[in-house]
Protein backbone atom coordinates (compact mmCIF):
# COMPACT_ATOMS: atom_id res chain seq x y z
CA UNK A 1 0.00 0.00 0.00
CA UNK A 2 2.23 3.50 -1.00
CA UNK A 3 2.43 5.18 2.14
CA UNK A 4 3.16 9.36 1.90
CA UNK A 5 6.36 8.73 0.39
CA UNK A 6 5.54 6.88 -2.41
CA UNK A 7 2.28 9.48 -3.20
CA UNK A 8 5.18 12.24 -2.89
CA UNK A 9 7.20 10.02 -5.32
CA UNK A 10 4.49 10.03 -7.59
CA UNK A 11 3.10 13.50 -7.41
CA UNK A 12 6.82 14.78 -8.59
CA UNK A 13 6.94 12.01 -11.25
CA UNK A 14 3.60 13.16 -12.65
CA UNK A 15 4.14 16.98 -12.40
CA UNK A 16 6.10 17.84 -15.20
CA UNK A 17 4.26 15.94 -17.57
CA UNK A 18 0.78 17.41 -16.54
CA UNK A 19 1.62 21.12 -16.12
CA UNK A 20 0.36 23.98 -18.18
CA UNK A 21 -1.30 20.77 -20.64
CA UNK A 22 -4.38 21.19 -21.57
CA UNK A 23 -7.14 17.92 -21.17
CA UNK A 24 -8.58 17.25 -24.65
CA UNK A 25 -10.26 13.79 -24.08
CA UNK A 26 -11.80 11.72 -20.53
CA UNK A 27 -12.86 8.06 -20.78
CA UNK A 28 -14.22 6.59 -17.79
CA UNK A 29 -14.43 2.84 -16.50
CA UNK A 30 -17.78 1.44 -15.97
CA UNK A 31 -16.13 -0.23 -12.61
CA UNK A 32 -16.57 1.47 -10.08
CA UNK A 33 -13.86 2.44 -7.08
CA UNK A 34 -14.42 2.72 -3.87
CA UNK A 35 -17.21 5.02 -4.99
CA UNK A 36 -18.06 5.19 -8.71
CA UNK A 37 -16.04 7.40 -10.78
CA UNK A 38 -17.61 10.71 -11.38
CA UNK A 39 -17.90 10.64 -15.06
CA UNK A 40 -20.35 13.42 -15.67
CA UNK A 41 -18.09 15.88 -13.27
CA UNK A 42 -14.97 14.70 -15.00
CA UNK A 43 -16.25 15.48 -18.55
CA UNK A 44 -17.88 18.98 -17.28
CA UNK A 45 -14.64 20.10 -15.24
CA UNK A 46 -11.72 18.86 -17.31
CA UNK A 47 -11.99 18.95 -20.64
CA UNK A 48 -10.56 22.04 -22.67
CA UNK A 49 -8.89 23.13 -19.86
CA UNK A 50 -5.14 23.18 -18.55
CA UNK A 51 -3.92 21.79 -15.93
CA UNK A 52 -1.96 24.57 -13.25
CA UNK A 53 -0.51 22.70 -10.71
CA UNK A 54 0.02 19.26 -8.94
CA UNK A 55 -0.42 18.58 -4.67
CA UNK A 56 -0.70 16.21 -1.88
CA UNK A 57 -2.37 16.72 1.18
CA UNK A 58 -1.61 13.15 3.00
CA UNK A 59 -1.78 10.67 0.37
CA UNK A 60 -4.61 12.41 -1.49
CA UNK A 61 -3.11 13.82 -4.68
CA UNK A 62 -4.34 17.44 -5.47
CA UNK A 63 -4.86 17.96 -9.44
CA UNK A 64 -5.35 22.09 -9.97
CA UNK A 65 -7.37 23.20 -13.33
CA UNK A 66 -7.15 26.72 -14.26
CA UNK A 67 -10.59 27.02 -13.55
CA UNK A 68 -10.38 26.58 -9.77
CA UNK A 69 -11.45 23.15 -9.97
CA UNK A 70 -9.55 20.01 -8.13
CA UNK A 71 -8.82 16.77 -9.33
CA UNK A 72 -8.60 14.14 -6.18
CA UNK A 73 -6.84 11.06 -6.66
CA UNK A 74 -6.24 8.76 -3.45
CA UNK A 75 -4.17 5.14 -4.78
CA UNK A 76 -5.58 3.31 -2.43
CA UNK A 77 -4.12 -0.24 -2.16
CA UNK A 78 -2.80 -0.72 -5.87
CA UNK A 79 -3.66 2.29 -7.68
CA UNK A 80 -0.97 3.39 -10.45
CA UNK A 81 -0.33 6.44 -12.21
CA UNK A 82 1.51 6.48 -16.16
CA UNK A 83 1.52 8.02 -19.28
CA UNK A 84 1.10 6.61 -22.64
CA UNK A 85 0.60 8.05 -26.08
CA UNK A 86 -2.96 8.92 -26.43
CA UNK A 87 -5.17 5.83 -28.09
CA UNK A 88 -2.72 3.03 -27.06
CA UNK A 89 -5.14 -0.29 -26.00
CA UNK A 90 -6.69 0.11 -22.46
CA UNK A 91 -5.52 -2.45 -20.16
CA UNK A 92 -7.11 -4.57 -17.85
CA UNK A 93 -7.07 -2.54 -14.91
CA UNK A 94 -7.52 1.48 -16.32
CA UNK A 95 -10.32 2.91 -14.87
CA UNK A 96 -9.45 6.56 -15.84
CA UNK A 97 -7.81 8.01 -19.07
CA UNK A 98 -7.27 11.77 -19.58
CA UNK A 99 -5.80 12.64 -22.92
CA UNK A 100 -3.75 15.53 -23.14
CA UNK A 101 -2.72 18.34 -25.86
CA UNK A 102 0.63 16.56 -26.37
CA UNK A 103 -0.52 13.81 -27.36
CA UNK A 104 -0.03 11.34 -24.31
CA UNK A 105 -2.53 10.22 -21.76
CA UNK A 106 -2.46 10.10 -18.11
CA UNK A 107 -4.09 6.94 -17.46
CA UNK A 108 -5.04 5.69 -13.54
CA UNK A 109 -4.86 2.05 -12.93
CA UNK A 110 -5.63 -0.35 -9.56
CA UNK A 111 -6.53 -3.86 -9.81
CA UNK A 112 -7.87 -4.08 -6.34
CA UNK A 113 -10.12 -1.09 -6.76
CA UNK A 114 -10.30 0.72 -3.45
CA UNK A 115 -8.98 3.76 -4.94
CA UNK A 116 -10.60 7.14 -4.95
CA UNK A 117 -11.41 9.65 -7.52
CA UNK A 118 -12.99 13.30 -6.91
CA UNK A 119 -13.97 16.00 -9.16
CA UNK A 120 -14.22 19.13 -7.09
CA UNK A 121 -16.09 21.96 -9.01
CA UNK A 122 -14.51 25.73 -8.53
CA UNK A 123 -17.59 27.11 -7.00
CA UNK A 124 -17.57 24.41 -3.94
CA UNK A 125 -13.78 23.04 -3.86
CA UNK A 126 -12.46 25.16 -1.04
CA UNK A 127 -15.43 24.11 1.13
CA UNK A 128 -15.45 20.50 -0.47
CA UNK A 129 -11.38 20.14 0.46
CA UNK A 130 -11.35 21.51 3.96
CA UNK A 131 -14.52 18.67 4.04
CA UNK A 132 -12.48 15.73 2.68
CA UNK A 133 -9.24 16.81 4.83
CA UNK A 134 -11.06 18.12 8.14
CA UNK A 135 -10.05 15.02 9.99
CA UNK A 136 -6.33 14.45 8.98
CA UNK A 137 -3.61 15.44 11.02
CA UNK A 138 -0.94 17.50 10.41
CA UNK A 139 1.88 16.70 7.52
CA UNK A 140 5.08 15.63 9.50
CA UNK A 141 7.29 18.15 7.41
CA UNK A 142 5.12 20.98 8.71
CA UNK A 143 6.59 22.78 11.46
CA UNK A 144 3.07 22.66 13.67
CA UNK A 145 4.07 18.62 13.52
CA UNK A 146 6.47 19.40 16.29
CA UNK A 147 7.81 17.13 19.62
CA UNK A 148 5.51 19.83 21.74
CA UNK A 149 2.74 18.71 19.85
CA UNK A 150 3.18 15.10 19.64
CA UNK A 151 3.78 15.32 23.97
CA UNK A 152 0.83 17.19 24.59
CA UNK A 153 -1.45 15.64 22.33
CA UNK A 154 -0.03 11.86 23.46
CA UNK A 155 -0.22 12.98 27.36
CA UNK A 156 -3.10 11.22 28.20
CA UNK A 157 -2.55 8.41 25.80
CA UNK A 158 -2.11 4.33 26.72
CA UNK A 159 -2.41 3.90 23.34
CA UNK A 160 0.92 2.48 21.86
CA UNK A 161 3.22 4.99 20.55
CA UNK A 162 3.41 3.45 16.88
CA UNK A 163 -0.62 3.16 16.70
CA UNK A 164 -0.50 6.54 17.77
CA UNK A 165 1.72 7.19 14.85
CA UNK A 166 -0.44 5.58 12.54
CA UNK A 167 -3.83 7.35 13.24
CA UNK A 168 -3.85 10.04 10.68
CA UNK A 169 -6.19 12.09 12.66
CA UNK A 170 -2.84 12.61 14.66
CA UNK A 171 -0.31 13.15 11.84
CA UNK A 172 -0.72 12.62 7.88
CA UNK A 173 0.54 9.56 6.02
CA UNK A 174 3.46 7.97 8.66
CA UNK A 175 2.29 4.28 7.69
CA UNK A 176 3.29 0.87 8.87
CA UNK A 177 6.70 0.88 7.28
CA UNK A 178 8.03 3.98 7.95
CA UNK A 179 6.16 4.28 11.81
CA UNK A 180 8.84 0.72 12.18
CA UNK A 181 11.65 1.99 10.95
CA UNK A 182 11.55 5.70 12.66
CA UNK A 183 10.76 3.95 16.01
CA UNK A 184 14.06 1.70 15.73
CA UNK A 185 16.15 4.93 14.55
CA UNK A 186 14.61 6.81 17.43
CA UNK A 187 15.05 3.73 20.00
CA UNK A 188 11.89 3.87 21.21
CA UNK A 189 10.05 0.43 21.71
CA UNK A 190 6.45 0.40 19.05
CA UNK A 191 4.58 -0.98 22.15
CA UNK A 192 5.62 2.08 24.90
CA UNK A 193 2.28 3.88 26.05
CA UNK A 194 2.31 6.97 23.92
CA UNK A 195 1.99 9.36 27.22
CA UNK A 196 5.18 7.60 28.41
CA UNK A 197 7.48 9.34 26.04
CA UNK A 198 9.05 12.80 27.57
CA UNK A 199 9.71 15.43 25.26
CA UNK A 200 12.98 14.49 24.67
CA UNK A 201 12.02 11.34 23.31
CA UNK A 202 9.52 12.80 20.96
CA UNK A 203 12.56 15.35 19.74
CA UNK A 204 14.22 12.71 18.97
CA UNK A 205 10.81 10.20 17.38
CA UNK A 206 9.83 13.74 15.24
CA UNK A 207 13.69 14.02 13.83
CA UNK A 208 13.78 10.43 12.79
CA UNK A 209 10.03 10.63 11.00
CA UNK A 210 11.09 13.05 8.95
CA UNK A 211 14.30 11.79 7.77
CA UNK A 212 12.83 8.18 7.37
CA UNK A 213 10.29 10.31 5.14
CA UNK A 214 12.71 12.04 3.19
CA UNK A 215 15.62 9.24 2.56
CA UNK A 216 12.47 7.51 0.93
CA UNK A 217 10.94 9.83 -1.24
CA UNK A 218 14.91 10.25 -2.13
CA UNK A 219 15.16 6.63 -3.15
CA UNK A 220 11.85 6.97 -5.28
CA UNK A 221 9.70 5.01 -2.52
CA UNK A 222 9.27 1.41 -1.37
CA UNK A 223 8.69 -0.64 -3.55
CA UNK A 224 7.31 -3.94 -1.59
CA UNK A 225 4.61 -5.50 -4.14
CA UNK A 226 3.79 -3.45 -6.88
CA UNK A 227 4.51 0.43 -7.09
CA UNK A 228 6.05 2.25 -10.04
CA UNK A 229 6.22 5.58 -9.95
CA UNK A 230 4.53 7.81 -13.41
CA UNK A 231 7.89 6.65 -15.32
CA UNK A 232 7.67 3.08 -14.22
CA UNK A 233 10.52 2.91 -11.94
CA UNK A 234 10.67 1.16 -8.64
CA UNK A 235 11.62 2.70 -5.52
CA UNK A 236 14.41 1.05 -3.33
CA UNK A 237 14.28 2.41 -0.22
CA UNK A 238 12.76 -1.27 0.75
CA UNK A 239 17.23 -1.89 0.23
CA UNK A 240 17.19 0.55 3.82
CA UNK A 241 14.66 -1.82 6.05
CA UNK A 242 16.47 -1.90 9.78
CA UNK A 243 13.75 -3.29 10.98
CA UNK A 244 10.77 -4.01 9.03
CA UNK A 245 9.86 -7.76 7.35
CA UNK A 246 13.01 -8.68 8.77
CA UNK A 247 11.65 -10.69 11.75
CA UNK A 248 14.63 -13.19 13.35
CA UNK A 249 17.08 -11.18 11.46
CA UNK A 250 20.18 -9.67 13.22
CA UNK A 251 19.79 -6.03 14.23
CA UNK A 252 22.15 -3.58 12.51
CA UNK A 253 23.09 -1.53 14.90
CA UNK A 254 23.58 -4.37 17.85
CA UNK A 255 22.86 -8.15 16.19
CA UNK A 256 20.19 -9.43 18.11
CA UNK A 257 17.34 -10.94 16.52
CA UNK A 258 14.68 -8.53 15.11
CA UNK A 259 11.15 -9.55 16.79
CA UNK A 260 7.47 -8.63 15.87
CA UNK A 261 4.26 -7.99 17.85
CA UNK A 262 0.60 -7.14 16.71
CA UNK A 263 -0.45 -3.80 17.56
CA UNK A 264 -3.32 -2.11 16.41
CA UNK A 265 -3.52 -5.07 13.83
CA UNK A 266 -0.59 -4.31 11.82
CA UNK A 267 2.51 -6.30 12.03
CA UNK A 268 5.20 -3.79 13.63
CA UNK A 269 8.86 -4.80 13.96
CA UNK A 270 11.65 -3.56 16.41
CA UNK A 271 14.98 -4.61 17.77
CA UNK A 272 14.24 -5.53 21.46
CA UNK A 273 18.15 -4.43 22.76
CA UNK A 274 18.53 -0.85 20.85
CA UNK A 275 14.81 -0.01 21.47
CA UNK A 276 13.58 1.07 25.08
ZN1 LIG B 1 19.66 -3.81 18.06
Amino acid sequence: MPELPEVEVMRRSIRPHLLGRRVVAVACGAKKLRQPIPDEDLHRELLGRLIVEVGRRAKYLQIQIDSGAMLVIHLGMTGNLSFSPSGAPLAKHDHLRLALDNGSELRYSDSRRFGLIRMLDPATAAEAESRIFADIGPEPFNRGCSARYFHQLAATRRVAVKVLLMDSRVVAGVGNIYASESLFRAAVLPQRPAGSLSLREWTRLVACIREVLGEAIDCGGSTIASFLNADREKGYFQMNFHVYGREGQPCPKCGAPIKKVVLGGRSSFFCPTCQR
